[in-house]
């Protein structure tokens, strides 16, 4: 099943500047707990979308900032807006925060990563 094209499968940050159409299913979505991704993002929680490298194809520049060793967090630098997470523990993929999506509603996150630092309130079941 392909998405190209298909509105799910772009997104964008807010200015525009950088933007993406992806390419097949994701890998997983999935919601990360993790003290790293809270300030990366500013948000409790964060949900990731996963691809292979070679389903995105981007438009514009991300600036890349390495968060953590072998950790590389994808932002623009216009307007700010986290867009990427690239770690060496997972090579040749990419995740892309739900909220850059264009559809972000046609995703559905089916598992909780780092659940042991979760924020109390937010814990996952
Ligand atoms: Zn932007
Ligand atoms: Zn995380």
């Amino acid at each position: 099943m392909s998405q190209y094209g298909d509105p799910a499968g772009s997104g964008r940050c807010a200015c525009g500047a950088v933007s993406f159409v992806t390419e097949g299913s994701p890998k997983f979505v999935a919601n990360c707990h993790c003290g790293d991704c809270r300030k990366a993002t500013g948000a409790a929680f964060s949900t990731w979308v996963g691809y292979r490298n070679d389903q995105v194809k981007w438009t514009g520049e991300r600036t890349l900032y390495e968060s953590s060793p072998g950790v590389c967090r994808g932002f623009c630098r216009a307007c700010g807006n986290p867009l990427t997470y690239q770690g060496a523990k997972w090579p040749g993929e990419i995740h892309i925060l739900i909220g850059a999506f264009d559809q972000p509603d046609a995703f559905t996150p089916k598992g909780d990563v780092f659940a042991g630092e979760a924020l109390a309130w937010s814990k996952p079941d």
